[in-house]
């Protein structure tokens, strides 16, 4: 690997790079198949990402005709790995025998250990025969949509596809290694004004939270809509609070501590709630939730906005989910794409039925809307909320932060990349984006 990384990082020509040996191992962060029993009887909270998470050396598989092989240079804590680290809600091995079954290239990915990870920025090292569009030497992100183009259903929206899986999470050989296996439909140009990690930073969240709220496969923000942001500036909050600005909405960003706060007025999210500070208690019991805490949070939102939010941007899942529903405008949209809390959803149904609200399922993007995600970050018009940045060898240290909401923003891993800082290409365009602006997360961490 030493070979390679010195070329990319000497711009080695396409040529050079492609002569150069190709690695049959690899450094990998990943979870063993013999110990995914290692946490039963212990609660969520308890179970330990520094434990589950190894860093070794392991083989880099054969190539399919359709993939490539990416050095990754840096890469992200997604909460998919926390899930995967802790084993919940299940183990993600029954995933990788899934996909085995499917093809003969599938079956590479039913191993003993799963290396994880769903983002990176890196080199391009190795183009499959059938690639078209993409060659050694390439500067790339990856984005974690796997799917095969043999479904009808993909050809209209690819995550409706029956097997779209999640790579480094419902497939092997994810990001959080030194080589990572991706298809080619997940290339997307690295942002030239990016180091690394910022660029290793965006593609998951920030597709996420664009399909959410830009897309028509969405609840899509039109000017001037009042969007609830649960956890704004964790790692979904972050870009969809820029989206809903880019968008001449208006955010009400929730948060949990002044820090944050502050954090999302630097953003330029002007109307921020702090849950702890207002102390709401939606549920009095695990089974009864309390409706007045409920109209509480409502008049907090009209308190600063004047109006009932158009657009709520859900995620928490159980704890949240009933003040969401209620909270929303009438004729208004819950959009959601996770449970962090708990996935069995209570929520009062005359609030939905009555004041005839939408709840919208999401989950990811397709390849055009991460491709438009991206673009938005190509162009300055999305900064990165890179918040810290780890070594590979303490990704179950920053795994650990994330399941216990100690971070803001996203979290880099530098994998090949020997240090902070590297990667900027276009250095105009990064001093017309502004280092405060690339910047906020960083400074707010730094205290
Ligand atoms: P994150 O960086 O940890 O941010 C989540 C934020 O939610 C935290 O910063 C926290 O903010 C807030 N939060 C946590 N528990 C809460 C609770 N009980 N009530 C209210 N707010 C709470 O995680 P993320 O990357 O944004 O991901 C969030 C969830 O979405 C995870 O479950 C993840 O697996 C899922 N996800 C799904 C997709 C998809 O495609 N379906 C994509 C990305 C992520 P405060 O403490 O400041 O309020």
């Amino acid at each position: 690997m030493s070979e390679i990384l010195d070329a990319v990082l000497a711009g080695a020509s396409p040529e050079t790079l492609a002569e150069l040996p190709m690695a049959t191992t690899t450094r990998a962060v990943f979870v063993r198949r013999d110990e995914q029993h290692m946490f039963e009887g212990l609660s969520s909270a308890e179970k330990d990402p520094r434990k589950s998470l190894h860093v070794d050396e392991v083989p880099v598989p054969e190539l399919a005709p359709d993939e490539v092989y990416v050095a990754v240079m840096a890469s992200s804590i997604n909460f998919n790995t926390v899930w995967t680290s802790i084993f919940e809600p299940l183990s993600t091995f029954g995933f990788l025998d899934r996909l085995a079954k499917e093809s003969i290239w599938g079956a590479r990915h039913a191993l003993d250990y799963h290396v994880v990870g769903s983002d990176a920025s890196g080199v391009v090292l190795r183009a499959g025969s059938m690639v078209r569009n993409w060659k050694v030497g390439d500067e790339v992100t990856v984005h974690c949509n796997y799917v095969d183009d043999q479904d009808p259903s993909s050809h209209d929206d690819s995550m409706l596809a029956s097997n779209q899986r999640i790579w480094g999470f419902e497939t092997n050989f994810g990001g959080l290694a030194d080589v990572c296996v991706v298809k080619a439909n997940q290339l997307m140009p690295k942002p030239t004004h990016l180091t690394w990690e910022e660029a290793a930073v965006n593609a998951l969240c920030n597709s996420t939270a664009y399909r959410m709220l830009i897309s028509h496969n969405g609840a899509p923000v039109s000017e001037g809509d009042k969007v609830l942001i649960w956890g704004a500036s964790g790692g979904l909050g972050a870009f969809a609070v820029q989206h809903v600005l880019n968008s001449g909405g208006i955010p009400v960003g929730v948060v949990s501590n002044d820090a944050k706060a502050k954090l999302l007025r630097d953003l330029g999210c002007e109307h921020v709630i702090n849950r702890e500070e207002q102390g709401y208690r939606f549920w009095i019991d695990e089974h009864t939730q309390d409706e007045s805490e409920w109209r509480r949070l409502g008049k907090d939102i009209r308190a600063l906005v004047g109006s009932d939010p158009d657009i709520v941007f859900e995620h928490p899942g159980r704890q949240t989910m009933g003040a969401s529903v209620f909270v929303a405008k009438r004729g208004g949209t819950i959009v959601t794409c996770a449970a962090t809390s708990g996935y069995m959803i209570e929520y009062d149904n005359r609030h939905l039925w009555m004041r005839l609200k939408t709840i919208k399922g999401s989950h990811f993007a397709n390849y055009r809307e991460a491709w438009s995600a991206n673009q938005a970050i190509v162009d300055g018009r999305v900064v990165p909320p890179l918040s810290a940045v780890f070594p590979l060898e303490g990704t179950g240290e920053a795994a650990f932060e994330v399941h216990h909401n100690r971070h803001e923003g996203k979290i880099g891993v530098l994998c090949l990349a020997p240090k902070e800082g590297l990667g900027v290409s276009d250095p105009a365009l990064r001093a017309r984006v502004g280092e405060d602006r690339l910047r906020v997360f960083r400074r707010a961490s730094e205290g």
